[in-house]
């Protein structure tokens, strides 16, 4: 193979054996030496301006020419993308959310100012590492080295742990990955603060309404014959005023708690104990039946999950009315297992759904009223079941009745009267 010195002297070389191949023509021809060179020579420049005409059009086939006016707005053009590229560049660099441009395999290729702050990234030795690597045994690599696939909410910013962040990760351009961090913290005072709130209220109004619900209860109606319906309804409602009481004290404990005790709960006996409760206050006025076909025992709190789980079964009494059946279910799902109740019952209109599980959300203010309800009920069934894994699936259709199903996992079953997994 030629080496590129070589060709460097072919085309001299050849230029050269022209002139001395012109020479001897003209010497052959009349001895004109000097002429036959000369028009070998002026054959090769013209070969030579041929060639080089012929390898700049295929350069540059397009674009022969570009006129003055049109080389301005081309530079005019450039130096306006070049602006606007500077300007988002410093616009995504001050946003006040960290923003990490991240290649296929999570390698930094770019961030901004509160990338620094709040990941604790470092410019320039950042650039090229391993974002979940780099982001050592924090949440955040967890949760990276896990995939990221759904949004990772409330968690301390590996750079500052005094804030809290959201984070997101979003496909971007082609095969790129953009983080977002939030900073919460604020959201996370707020809420801190709204919680210590309620916690204090309902804690400093139990004793003054333990006192009153007390001399309440001292008062024989037959005393003062009088004031016997008054002193009926005050009883009844600082009773009520009682149980909101405690009901917010066991939120507030269940919001702050992440998470609950691991026990065994016998799911016969626990099933026995709510059925007799939810005849006691049913009174005979409904029919309850039990299908427990699950043969697994729970794991998890034996108190919050009794609490979540009879009250389902009191809603159901309250909304249902005399006449009407409740069946409570205990059954293997290939999920897990599923406790649910269902009634034929007033039921909900579908707007309301969505909503049911929040705090003193009513469908009929009047009827949770007059049935007892504090609105708290199904808000506390929600956070037990939230620190047990577990969800809650409301199905309803007015007039015709409800179904609440408490959705358990695998990780939360055992054999009866085993310590192992089912
Ligand atoms: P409450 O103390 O008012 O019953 P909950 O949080 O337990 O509060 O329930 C919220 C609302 O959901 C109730 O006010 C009621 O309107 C509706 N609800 C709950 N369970 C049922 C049910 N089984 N049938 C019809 N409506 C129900």
């Amino acid at each position: 193979m030629s080496q590129p010195s070589d060709r460097f002297w072919k085309l001299p070389a050849a230029l050269a054996a022209g002139l001395v191949v012109g020479g001897l023509l003209g010497w052959l021809a009349g001895g004109h030496v000097a002429t036959g060179v000369a028009l070998v020579a002026f054959a090769e420049i013209v070969l030579l301006l041929t060639r080089i005409r012929h390898v700049t059009r295929h350069i540059m086939p397009a674009n022969p020419t570009i006129s003055p006016l049109q080389h301005d707005r081309f530079m005019t053009r450039s130096r306006r993308i070049a602006s606007s590229l500077r300007d988002l560049r410093s616009a995504a660099g001050s946003l006040p959310d960290a923003v990490v441009l991240l290649d296929n395999d999570q390698h930094v290729r770019w961030f901004n100012h509160a990338a620094e702050d709040l990941l604790g990234l470092r410019r320039p030795q950042d650039r090229g590492t391993a974002l979940h690597e780099r982001m050592g045994t924090t949440e955040l690599a967890g949760w990276l080295h896990d995939g990221a696939h759904e949004p990772l909410n409330d968690v301390i910013a590996p750079g500052h742990p005094n804030r809290h962040i959201n984070v997101t990760l979003l496909p971007f351009g082609r095969r790129q990955r953009l983080l977002l961090a939030r900073d919460i913290s604020h959201l996370t005072r707020l809420e801190q603060i709204r919680r210590d709130f309620v916690a204090n209220v309902s804690h400093e109004l139990r004793t003054p309404l333990t006192v009153i619900h007390g001399y309440l209860e001292l008062i024989d109606p037959e005393d003062v014959p009088e004031l016997a319906p008054v002193l009926g309804e005050m009883r009844a409602q600082s009773k009520r005023m009682g149980q909101i009481v405690e009901d917010l004290l066991t939120l507030s404990r269940l919001e702050t708690q992440d998470h609950v005790t691991d026990e065994r709960v016998p799911m016969t006996p626990l099933l026995a104990t709510i059925r007799k409760e939810a005849e006691a206050l049913s009174q005979g006025r409904h029919h309850i039946a039990i299908e427990s076909i699950a043969e697994a025992d729970l794991l998890g709190s034996p108190k919050d999950l009794h609490s979540a789980l009879s009250n389902l079964v009191s809603n159901a009494v309250r909304y249902t009315p005399t006449g009407g059946s409740i069946t409570i279910r205990w059954k293997r799902t290939p999920a897990g297992a599923t406790y649910s109740v269902s009634d034929t019952g007033f039921g909900i209109p579908a707007t309301h759904l969505a909503r049911l599980t929040e705090r003193f959300y009513r469908v009929s203010s009047s009827r949770s009223r007059d049935s007892g309800g504090t609105g708290l009920g199904l808000s506390i069934v929600k956070h037990v079941l939230n620190l047990h894994q577990a969800r809650l699936e409301i199905e309803s259709e007015p007039g015709q009745g409800s179904t609440f199903s408490c959705c358990f996992g695998h990780e939360r079953l055992l054999k009866p009267g085993m310590q192992d997994d089912v």
